[in-house]
């Protein structure tokens, strides 16, 4: 206990020992007690102050405790215990007080603490790189944040209130959104993946998790959804799936792609009334375009050749690229067997208009195999071997026609196969000969040269005739040498000819279109001509229109080339292509020969004499010789020779023979024996 004897003492005392409760009297010396009460509570509004008041002083005392006193007590103090208990009390209150004080302000600090933590949790979720949607237990959006915005193009206005089902792209089916439902009202988290709907209906992709929020009791009372935006990553698994499915070059379905499609059309369909086809098409001279132009050439046809395919199909039909230059196309499932094939007639004849890749002209004709299921194949690897085989066939059928599958045809692809393995050896197995055709003059009686024709005899078996192993050489490119072997042995025969008192005669060589632009034709001639001393004037070469489909600067400049040696040029198999009239004026070509199918028919197809009859006249206008081919009958000849075509080759006069054969058959030819093959009137 501290006493003062005055107010300003008590005062210093006070500042320098603060004390824990302050008695002071009313009346003293320097300082009155109302002054200390002042002075006090300027410096501790909690500090407990207790008035001693005399007699009579009541309103002081009143005016003691206005001023911040806590309580008074009337002097003399006679009631200790009074004193004691207003001690206590103040005491007590200046320790609730004090607690107060303290709680308060830790009140305060964690209400500091608290918001700013809500702050920084706002600002997380305002400046989030993930959309925040949080919508009540109905799914009423109650709030979103600026990403969802910036994602969706609403704004935030504009959804309050609203169901994200706004954002819907139709994509997902109704079951998906109500397995979400199921799983989030049951107080669980869904993940998934959304495609949704921008403002502006741009679609784009979300990967979401929606989560149930719960209060203090555990009841759900909202549900928030973060999401982000996985647009990028889809499109891009889109791009992996999409050239995965596609042809990179075409962009039609790849071959994998077909081949699982085939599957599923075979699983899902009925066998009872449906009808699967399958057609395999193959670009007849692409080999020769891109030995022509170039590859890139050739790829820009392709592309066109799909294009016009997807064009003449429409949606339903699946257009895919196969290997190379095959392409197949599978129509829907049918109830009638003729209708997906009457398509492959539409499809021939669509490809049958001319391209034109970068300003040139050019032709792109299919061969068209066509195939069913399951009574071609029962699965898609032998549908497909049978597809190819059948195709093959339309080949040999002459290109740019549609063969449909037939069991022997199975067999024939296997024996290609074989014939192909042995023809390989053939040249070094000296399995090749040559036969000689002669052409007659019809109107001089003379034999005006010959054409040599190349067989194959293979070793233990019989003669494979030429239209089957000429396309096998084509095909594996082993024309080029063979045909070179063919050019040198001729030749040499013809000069051997020569010496053995043979008028000299003109030699005419066939010359398949794959020798024409891959090798150097012009080279292998000029050689062989030296080495064998054949003269180029009596030599002519048999080009086939596939050339001629190429309109290009080197086929007309190899040409040219031949021509200047004094070598003839002759355009075998006439009418089978599509050559004008116009561009075979620009051409160095001074024979056609009119294929024997024509002549064969002539007489019985009002069509074919037509043809022949125009060939004639054409070879006329041009100026140019004219030879037909395949003449076996009399009536067939005086017609040709009615219509002034006089140079005839064919089993009429004789058939292609032997060396030696074709040498007697010169020793004994006369210009009468001609007149024994006309028919007399
Ligand atoms: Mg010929």
């Amino acid at each position: 206990m501290l006493s003062a004897a005055d107010g300003r003492l008590g005062m210093e005392i006070i500042r320098s020992q603060r004390p824990d409760i302050i008695i002071t009297d009313l009346s003293m010396p320097n300082m009155n007690g109302l002054e200390v009460v002042e002075a006090v509570r300027a410096l501790d509004k909690n500090l407990p102050i207790v008035m001693l008041s005399g007699n009579g002083m009541l309103d002081d005392a009143m005016e003691a405790i206005r001023l911040g006193a806590w309580d008074y007590i009337s002097k003399p103090v006679r009631d200790l215990f009074e004193l004691e208990m207003i001690v206590n009390r103040c005491l007590e209150r200046a320790r609730l007080l004090s607690e107060n004080k303290s709680y308060q302000t830790n009140l305060e600090q964690l209400v500091t603490q608290r918001t700013a933590q809500l702050a920084k949790l706002f600002k997380a979720v305002e400046q989030s790189a993930n959309s925040v949607i949080i919508t009540d237990i109905n799914g009423a959006i109650e709030y979103v944040n600026p990403k969802f915005s910036q994602v969706t193009g609403y704004s935030q206005d504009e959804v309050l209130g609203k169901n994200p089902r706004i954002l819907k792209s139709g994509r997902h089916p109704e079951q998906y959104y109500r397995e979400l439902w199921k799983t989030i009202s049951a107080g669980k988290e869904w993940r998934g993946e959304f495609s949704n709907l921008t403002k502006d209906g741009k679609l784009f992709w979300e990967l979401c998790s929606i989560a149930p929020i719960r209060d203090e009791t555990g009841n759900i009372t909202s549900y928030v959804a973060i999401k982000e935006d996985i647009t990028d990553r889809k499109a891009y698994e889109e791009r992996l799936l999409y050239q995965a499915h596609h042809d990179e070059l075409t962009g039609v379905f790849n071959r994998y792609y077909l081949q699982s499609y085939l599957e599923l059309q075979m699983e899902i369909m009925n066998r009872n009334n449906q009808y699967l086809t399958v057609m395999l098409l193959d670009i007849d001279n692409l080999k020769f375009i891109n030995d022509t132009f170039g590859h890139e050439f050739g790829d820009q046809l392709l592309k066109e050749v799909a294009n016009r395919l997807k064009k003449v199909c429409g949606n339903t039909y699946i257009v895919s690229r196969f290997v190379a230059d095959e392409f197949i196309v599978v129509p829907p499932l049918s109830e009638n067997a003729d209708e997906p094939r009457s398509q492959a007639e539409t499809i021939r004849s669509a490809l049958n208009n001319v391209f034109v890749i970068n300003g040139t002209e050019v032709v792109a004709t299919a061969s068209i195999g066509v195939v069913g299921y399951p009574e071609d194949g029962e699965c898609v690897e032998t549908l497909l071997k049978h597809a190819e085989a059948t195709m093959f066939q339309a080949k040999k059928n002459g290109r740019n026609s549609i063969a449909y599958y037939t069991r022997e045809l199975s067999n024939s692809l296997q024996y290609r196969f074989e014939l192909a393995t042995r023809l390989h050896h053939a040249l070094e197995r000296n399995e090749f000969m040559l036969n000689y055709q002669p052409q007659i003059n019809m109107e001089t009686g003379q034999i005006s040269g010959m054409e040599v024709l190349l067989r194959w005899q293979p070793e233990n078996g019989k003669s494979i005739p030429p239209d089957i192993f000429i396309s096998l050489l084509e095909e594996n490119g082993h024309i080029v040498p063979v045909g070179e072997w063919v050019l040198w042995h001729a030749c040499s025969q013809c000069v051997e000819w020569e010496k053995q008192g043979l008028p000299p005669l003109r030699l005419s060589v066939n010359i398949s279109a794959i020798q024409f632009i891959r090798s150097d034709l012009d080279e292998t001639v000029q050689r062989v001509l030296r080495t064998t001393g054949f003269k180029p004037t009596q030599l002519c070469l048999e080009l086939t229109e596939s050339i001629l489909m190429l309109d290009s600067a080197k086929t007309i400049a190899r040409m040219q080339t031949l021509t200047s040696m004094g070598i003839t040029l002759s355009l075998d198999d006439f009418g089978t292509g599509y050559s004008s009239l116009e561009y075979l004026g620009r051409l160095p070509i001074k024979e056609l020969k009119i294929d024997r199918a024509f002549i064969n028919r002539m007489l019985t197809t009002d069509n074919d004499s037509a043809l022949v009859n125009t060939i004639i006249a054409m070879g006329h206008g041009l100026n140019m010789e004219l030879v037909a081919e395949g003449v076996e009958t009399a009536e067939q000849l005086a017609y040709l020779i009615d219509k002034k075509c006089f140079t005839i080759q064919g089993f009429l006069i004789s058939r292609p023979m032997p060396a030696e054969e074709f040498k007697q058959f010169m020793d004994q030819w006369t210009p009468q024996s001609a007149g024994g093959y006309l028919i007399k009137n």
